[in-house]
């Protein structure tokens, strides 16, 4: 059973998943969705310090 993620494209093994801000222009691609959000979560941090406080 393959989990649905929201907010990412997840396509097969050699694809790459990506993510954009919904706060300003700032936008990732990664190789796993992991390492995405983790980067994802970092940018919120660090420049949208009131919306990660909000999660
Ligand atoms: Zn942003």
């Amino acid at each position: 059973m393959t989990p649905k993620r929201n907010g990412a494209y997840v396509g097969s093994s050699t694809d790459v998943v990506e993510r954009s801000c919904d706060h300003c222009a700032w936008h990732a691609v990664d190789d796993t969705y992991p390492d995405l959000i983790e980067r994802y979560q970092n940018h919120l941090r660090a420049e949208h310090p009131t919306v990660w406080l909000r999660r």
